[in-house]
């Protein structure tokens, strides 16, 4: 099996994950803000943006797409993301914004719809390999998982030799608690526990989110406990 580095390249407000290898590769992109953080991260893991071979993005929101036009430009990497979340990534379709499954997210629903956008934005970039369940990214071992719920078109990337996977903000684990994701933001309760489920059942040894610390080792129980309180808690 080949080796495989995995370096955090995050800030407080979210996480991306520069993987080394053969074929290096970064999941995800941070916010727009962040773009000075993410390329001195990147050449303090010895690497420079040229070698990206790949950008795996987990969704479309601004928080992980923040820095995804700029970085292709300065790879020529081949960008990766769900098929349903390319349309918004490329600037075909509008963000859906705030979701109605939350108090918080039915009070930010009332906000101008201008506001929202200048709060959302990101540079639109074009997605090279729109992804679907059961796709395989065979030059980096990685399978397809569709994980709906948060957004749409949101998708986990699982290594399945190594037993772990990038799940975006299908789980958080701010502080070391798993939670569920950003639920103002997120539109549909029992398809986050589902996609968790599904997590739940792939014996994951780690599972690397998009906010907080790495889920593990046994990440899989953990993410499977939590998809049970919160069926129970949401009353599904
Ligand atoms: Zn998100």
């Amino acid at each position: 099996m080949e080796d495989m580095e995995i370096v955090t390249v995050g800030t407080p407000t979210a996480n991306c994950y520069l993987v080394k290898g053969d074929a290096p590769y970064l999941v995800d992109t941070n916010t727009p803000r962040a773009g000075k953080r993410l390329m001195e991260a990147i050449s303090r893991s010895r690497m420079r943006p040229e070698e990206l071979r790949y950008i795996l993005v987990t969704h479309y929101h601004y928080d992980h797409t923040g820095n995804l036009a700029e970085l292709k430009r300065l790879s020529g990497a081949r960008v990766a993301a769900g098929e349903r979340d390319a349309e918004v990534i490329a600037g075909r379709r509008p963000p859906a914004g705030p979701g109605n499954i939350s108090p918080a997210g039915r009070l930010l629903r009332r906000l101008p719809a201008s506001l929202l956008e200048k709060y959302q934005h990101f540079e639109s970039c074009e997605v090279d390999l729109p992804l679907h369940e059961g796709m395989v990214l065979d030059e980096l071992g990685l399978e397809i998982l569709e994980l709906p719920g948060h957004t749409e078109g949101g998708v986990a990337y699982f290594h399945r030799e190594k037993r772990l996977a990038f799940i975006g903000d299908m789980v958080s684990n701010i502080l070391n608690r798993p939670g569920p994701p950003f639920l103002s933001f997120s539109y549909d309760r029992r398809a986050i526990v589902e996609s968790m489920r599904r997590l739940a059942q792939l014996d994951l040894e780690y599972a690397y989110p998009g906010h907080g610390k790495v889920i593990g080792p046994g990440a899989s129980e953990k993410i499977g406990h939590l998809a049970e309180r919160l069926s129970y808690r949401w009353k599904l």
